[in-house]
């Protein structure tokens, strides 16, 4: 059964196999094998059949060509055993006892295999007539010489037992789990030897599980995950060409983009793109412009990844660094080219609505100003995964957050401070990007008519009721006169009757009057403010009795108002030529 995380060690797998291939290194046992680097090596031929009965059929010498892999050599400790039976002579006696008898002892001792059990006896029974003919053989010889076998005359190399045994040997510390003919999971075949329990990456092995958003648990996930020896190469090499890249910086954390092939035709797609990131020449980008990403204003996979079909999707991981562990926080599986196109465009379309062409691009740290690092890591990374899943969260989950910085600015902008102002203008920014990438639901929009209407419609997708479009508008006629108090003045007292943006239903309501009066005192109650507070008045005089909005949403309303009076303005004052 599938399990989380099983589709993003597959696709790391399958990054790893592309890799290799690439370099044209074919099998597990190619990428293992040592050059032994002596010019001579003895052999010891031995013939054995299917029932285990083995004779020793005598000894040849040879020169070492440029293939060393035949010979299957791998150093082990200079005390023990290598990781075949081949091995550098230093005395003969020695090494035919330590490295060729000695590693049929251990190896017979691990691994359950009749043919290895009866050549280990043979070479035991026979000891002094081969040794007397390979001391012989190498009399002939005044350089240095290897020893090694050969089975039915083949080299180790192509000899089924030594090849497993050797791989037996080489992944030791992974095989306390191993079973013998498992199906492995990952390319799903019946393999002489699979690996129980994965312990390929650093994050692998973390003894607590951390806070894990998106419901990752990493002792279940990883556990009892058959993998075979030849998969297990291919997660090795997945991880280094993931980890140099296709890793980025995230905010206080850092995700890894994991391209997966959805379907076998998407093969040579992410062929073509594993060249890309490994040398950068192939421009295979259509959207040049757009290189950024809506991560961070650093470019990642991700612009790359919209020009797509989906044939691919991606894994997305989120780490964070614990001294030298990575925990897991987020896991977000299958996100498809399809959605990421569409959050470019939501980027895009939030952008041209609240800044200048190229000012401004939209990116998560926008999101990240209003859930501070180290204390609302975990709804921030919410947030991140349900933009990438298009799952719905609404304005009143976010209000806090954004009230609570807004807030902290306020008092400060009295003083002439802009802060508050850019602020409120990223909130802005994240809910309309929220609105087009479908995880804020739209409201506003059917309930509004008359001369707001556009700009309801393009900036009012919450405020579906009336009461919230009076203290948006409320909001917006509010800065008109702290604008003129500023003009006039110099400064802004009248923030002071604002409550530090904690107003309740009561106090909003009471605030309209006084708003009106202070134009007044300023003789700058004009016709366009005079007709936007009897929009305001009217609003409220056909709002619901009890208008159930907390005093975060509340206040989020009339600071978003103030924040685009200048919308506002437009509209009031084009009614005015009229
Ligand atoms: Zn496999």
């Amino acid at each position: 059964m599938m399990q989380r995380g099983d589709r993003l060690i597959e696709a790391i797998a399958q990054i790893g196999k592309i890799v290799l291939e690439k370099q044209g290194e074919g099998s597990v046992v190619d990428q293992l094998v040592e050059n032994p680097g002596y010019p001579a090596c003895v052999l010891v031929a031995v013939r054995a059949d299917e029932e285990g009965n083995v004779v020793w059929e005598g000894c040849e010498i040879e020169e070492c060509g440029s293939d060393y892999k035949k010979y299957l050599f791998r150093s082990g400790s200079s005390r023990g055993t290598n990781y075949s039976p081949t091995a550098k002579i230093t005395t003969i006696e020695n090494t035919y006892e330590q490295k060729v008898i000695g590693w049929f002892r251990t190896v017979t001792r691990k691994m359950d295999h009749p043919v290895l059990r009866a050549i280990e006896q043979l070479l035991v029974q026979k000891k002094e007539a081969i040794l007397q003919e390979l001391r012989e053989k190498l009399s002939l010889l005044t350089d240095r010489s290897l020893i090694s076998l050969k089975m039915n005359g083949s080299y180790l190399y192509d000899c089924e037992p030594f090849r497993d045994a050797f791989l037996h040997l080489v992944h030791e510390k992974d095989m306390e789990l191993s079973a013998r003919d498992q199906v492995c999971a990952i390319c799903g075949e019946r393999k002489d030897t699979v690996i129980g329990k994965l312990s390929v990456f650093r994050f692998y092995t973390l003894d607590k599980p951390g806070f894990i958003t998106g419901g990752f648990d990493e002792a279940k996930a990883w556990r009892n995950y058959p993998v075979c020896l030849s998969c297990k190469a291919h997660i090795e090499e997945g991880r280094k060409f993931v980890e140099s890249h296709l890793h980025y910086r995230f905010y206080g954390f850092s995700y890894f983009v994991i391209p997966t092939l959805l379907i076998p035709a998407g093969k040579d797609v992410l062929d073509e793109l594993l060249q890309y990131l490994t040398d950068g020449k192939k421009d295979i980008r259509v959207h040049q412009e757009q290189a950024d990403s809506f991560m961070t204003t650093e470019e990642d996979l991700l612009g790359l990844m919209q020009d797509y079909d989906n044939s691919l999707s991606l894994q997305l991981l989120f780490l964070q660094k614990i001294q030298s562990a990575e925990r897991i926080l987020l896991l977000i599986e299958d996100v498809l080219p399809s959605r990421i196109s569409e959050l470019f465009q939501a980027k895009k379309a939030t952008e041209s609505l609240l800044y200048r062409e190229g000012d401004h691009p939209f990116h998560f740290g926008f999101l990240r100003t209003f859930f501070r690092s180290g204390v609302y890591d975990k709804y921030f990374l919410q947030v991140v995964e349900y933009v990438f899943q298009k799952k719905p969260l609404s304005i009143s989950f976010f209000a806090p957050f954004f009230m609570e910085q807004l807030r902290a600015d306020f008092y400060d902008y009295e003083a002439g401070d802009w802060s508050f102002v850019n602020k409120t203008r990223q909130a802005l920014a994240v809910v309309l990007f929220l609105e087009q990438a479908g995880v804020l639901v739209r409201k506003g929009e059917k309930a509004v008519q008359g001369k707001f209407a556009q700009l309801f419609d393009a900036y009012g997708g919450q405020l579906e009721s009336p009461e919230k479009q009076a203290v948006f508008l409320l909001g917006a006629l509010t800065q008109m006169l702290l604008d003129i108090q500023q003009q006039k003045r110099g400064s802004k007292p009248f923030v002071k009757q604002l409550m530090g943006l904690k107003m309740d239903e009561k106090a909003i309501k009471g605030l309209l009057p006084k708003v009106i009066g202070k134009l007044e005192e300023y003789e700058s109650y004009y016709a366009s403010h005079r007709q936007l507070a009897e929009e305001i008045s009217h609003l409220f005089l056909s709002s619901s009795p009890s208008w159930k909005l907390s005093v975060d949403e509340l206040n989020f309303y009339f600071a978003c108002g103030m924040n685009l009076s200048w919308k506002v303005k437009e509209i009031v004052a084009n009614k005015e030529e009229k």
